[in-house]
């Protein structure tokens, strides 16, 4: 559904990402992992046009994404939940999950959408008329997770969604990632929790200093060979 295609991109005149290649096949759980500043952030940023590509191409469904302006990424299909969630502080829950809906096209749906949040998510439910800037950290990353999904997009991508929850809240997520999975959804997850991310994922992509060093099908990988990746410079 996703390819990356040896994609070089960076800020200004520094270079991030060299040559990154990837794929993300339809209804499948791929996971990007890897050590801070390794360009996963900067990968996903590319993909989502928020940075220019300066060479090798972004391609979903088999039609190139680059060029096509951010804000028209809910129209092709593909939505990103940003590490640190993003959510409307002085809006309700509810209020947050309508602004997910927004593209169009999603507009007649909003209602059916609301309710299957809900089911998914009962904890919004109770709190749909609470200001998302009262919620928890854990409550507002599901509330960013069911924004996302309002908008029923094809590919869901999450940036490090388990970073400072508590352990049960991390449990939690990481159960609704895989009922996604179960449900079909094709989610590209960027984590640091490397052992629930291979756990959970189909295919693993790890990145060292701007580079793809290691790609994966998940029930191949070895810990131990992961761990020793993870750490070579
Ligand atoms: P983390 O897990 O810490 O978020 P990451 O793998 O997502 O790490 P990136 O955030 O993509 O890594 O950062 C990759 C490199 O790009 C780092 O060296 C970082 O310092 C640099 N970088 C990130 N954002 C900017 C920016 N706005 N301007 C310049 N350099 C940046």
């Amino acid at each position: 559904m996703l390819e990356v295609s040896n994609v070089r991109a960076g800020y200004g005149a520094i270079n991030v990402l060299w040559d990154v290649s990837l794929t993300v096949a339809r209804g499948q759980l791929t996971t990007i992992i890897g050590p801070n500043g390794a360009g996963k952030t900067t990968l996903l940023r590319a993909i989502m046009g928020l940075l220019p590509v300066s060479q090798g191409e972004v391609k979903l469904n088999g039609k190139t994404l680059s060029g096509t302006p951010t804000w028209k990424m809910a129209d092709v299909s593909l939505a990103m939940i940003p590490e640190g969630r993003m959510t409307f502080r002085d809006m309700s829950v509810e209020e947050n999950l309508i602004m997910g809906a927004f593209p169009k096209q999603h507009r007649a749906r909003v209602q059916e959408n609301l309710e299957k949040s809900y089911q998914m998510f009962p904890r919004l439910s109770e709190r749909r008329r609470q200001l998302a800037g009262s919620l928890s950290g854990g409550e507002a990353q599901m509330l960013a997770m069911a924004r996302g999904l309002m908008a029923d997009p094809q590919l869901l991508i999450i940036d490090e969604p388990s970073l400072g929850l508590a352990p049960v809240l991390v449990n939690e997520l990481f159960e609704i990632l895989a009922r996604l999975k179960e449900g079909g959804r094709t989610i590209v997850l960027v984590e640091q929790n490397t052992h629930r991310a291979v756990a959970v994922a189909d295919h693993v992509y790890l990145m060292q200093s701007g580079k793809v060093v290691l790609s994966q099908p998940a029930n191949e990988v070895s810990l131990d060979h992961l761990h020793d990746l993870y750490f070579a410079r």
